[in-house]
């Protein structure tokens, strides 16, 4: 039997006449490279095998698919795949049907899905539209977004339905924070569009809202004027309280454009795939540091400039690092195009890919940490259990960011603290050591536990209602009234595994 006959079997098999007659029909593909693609993601982790896959070519073809499914006496599964870029299998649909919503971009009438308005202060977007291309688009106008994720080659719809963070978080909030308006797909199949002011619920429910209450296919995003370059600095630091002493300070100033962290151990290279930060001497010089201290920290800064600021603009960075408590000597600095600096991972995910490292399990742990525990954290995590089983050679890093440029009414969840850091453990793993990866976070968290840090995860993932629960905290009635309002068959996004335990 097919895989439609098995999806409209497993639902109810009197409703077939009406699935051959669905206008979609043609875009759904069964094939062993549709499902395939459509069954992983980049965690290269988990794996569930839809029924179908979706090659929407518009909108119509969603909603037709989402009130199809409503109309089965039992519904089946319905998730949007942006590109696939989660690591645990957000973004699958067990016996279920993923739409690639990717396939929605060839079919814009303009050949683009994205749209700058005329007074300049906003670019419609479509929701599978990568934010590389809203950068490349919106730059023509000589504009571009405020607030950004460190990679690219991610879906609007993708980082809305978690936050999207990155160095600029703590002036501009997340991305979430830098929506005007949207379209969504409810899970009901209507098609809604909503703001701060019109249809408020769906628009702070799809905010953060893990992909649980609709589908986004247009956001309204913030532009402002783009810089023309970048001065990207490093400093280095053995003491984890004076880095983040001087982190809470820079990120108190007016003047800085972007800020983030990292921690670099003894038993890995200064660059790793998502950094080559550092010339070959460079290297050498913090290797010694390394072997000297174990562990170091290292604090990113940036400053943005133009034609009307460039004689001013080494004085302004001079003024930033004035008062750092970084190591003597070990300060860095780069100039960037804005574009350069903005697409900076990618040149890491080309070398991977050419070494067949790209894809490959990556158990990622991400977390939301209050600042009043990071110290301890700092113990507890990257000294005690990082740096002593030395398994872990991905990126780590570790950066503050403030709460009050954060919507409590959308669906992101973040820590009661005024203050707090973004962690990033971004683990590439073997297929034989990807194990010993995730034993190693699941250490961390019952760390957390026994230390009592109240911290979120970000990109969340459990395997319990209960672990849901707790995470939602207070948040979680309104969330599941929610659920119940948009999408009341829970059809949507079942790969969160929050109403839909497989
Ligand atoms: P997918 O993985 O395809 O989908 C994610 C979830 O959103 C799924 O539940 C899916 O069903 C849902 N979804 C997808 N499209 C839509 C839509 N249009 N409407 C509603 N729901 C939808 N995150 C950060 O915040 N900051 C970073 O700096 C950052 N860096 C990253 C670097 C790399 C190399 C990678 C792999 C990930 C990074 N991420 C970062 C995480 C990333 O933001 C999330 O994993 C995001 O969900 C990926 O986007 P995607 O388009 O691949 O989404």
């Amino acid at each position: 039997m097919s895989n439609i006959g098995k999806l409209r079997q497993s639902n109810n098999s009197q409703l077939a006449s009406e699935i051959d007659s669905l206008g979609v029909r043609a875009k759904l593909r069964y094939d062993l490279e549709a499902i395939g693609l459509s069954s992983s993601d980049y965690g290269n982790i988990v794996k569930e095998i839809p029924s179908a896959v979706l090659f929407p070519t518009s909108i119509d073809d969603i909603i037709e698919l989402i009130k199809f499914s409503n109309e089965c006496p039992l519904p089946f599964n319905v998730a949007a795949r942006g590109h696939g870029h989660s690591t645990r299998g957000q973004a699958t649909a067990h016996n279920g049907v993923v739409v690639n919503m990717l396939s929605l971009k060839k079919h814009y009438k303009n050949g683009n899905g994205i749209k700058v308005s005329t007074s300049g202060n906003y670019a419609d977007v479509g929701g599978e539209q990568l934010w590389i291309d809203v950068l490349n688009a919106t730059l023509q106008h000589g504009l571009a977004p405020v607030s950004w994720t460190d990679y690219l080659y991610l879906t609007v719809g993708g980082t809305l339905s978690n936050a999207g963070i990155s160095g600029q978080t703590f002036l501009y909030g997340p991305q979430i924070s830098n929506v005007l308006e949207m379209d969504v797909i409810t899970g009901k199949g209507d098609f809604m569009t909503c703001s701060r002011d019109k249809n408020s619920e769906l628009f702070y429910a799809v905010l953060g809202g893990l992909g649980q209450f609709g589908i986004i296919t247009r956001a309204r995003i913030i532009l402002a004027k783009a810089p023309k370059r970048v001065k990207w600095v490093r400093m280095l630091y053995s003491d984890f309280s004076l880095f983040t002493r001087d982190q809470e300070h820079l990120i108190s100033i007016k003047g800085l454009e972007y800020l983030e962290g990292s921690v670099m151990m003894d038993y890995t290279p200064a660059n790793n795939w998502r950094s080559s930060f550092f010339s070959p001497a460079h290297e050498s010089q913090i290797s010694s540091l390394l072997k000297k201290h174990g562990i170091v920290y290292c604090l990113d800064l940036a400053k943005y400039y133009d034609d009307e600021t460039i004689n001013s603009v080494d004085k302004e960075v001079e003024m930033l690092q004035k008062g750092s408590n970084y190591i003597p000597g070990f300060t860095f600095m780069k100039d960037q195009t804005y574009v350069d600096f903005l697409n900076r991972v990618r040149r890491g995910e080309i070398t991977l890919k050419s070494k067949g490292l790209w894809d490959v399990p990556h158990p990622w742990l991400n977390l939301f940490i209050p600042k009043s525990c990071i110290m301890d954290f700092n113990a507890g995590v990257f000294v005690d259990i990082i740096h002593r089983q030395k398994i872990s050679t991905g990126p780590l890093l570790v950066y503050p960011t403030t709460k009050i440029k954060w919507d409590d009414r959308m669906s992101a969840v973040i820590p009661d603290e005024d203050i707090f850091y973004c962690v990033g453990l971004l683990h590439s793993g073997s297929f034989s050591d990807s194990q010993d990866l995730d034993n190693q976070n699941n250490e961390i968290l019952e760390f957390c536990d026994r230390a009592g840090i109240k911290m979120k995860q970000y990109l969340p993932h459990y395997k319990s209602k209960e672990e849901w629960i707790k995470h939602f905290g207070s948040k979680w009635n309104i969330f599941q009234e929610r659920k119940a309002q948009f999408d009341p068959r829970m059809i949507l996004s079942p790969g969160q595994k929050i109403f839909n335990a497989v």
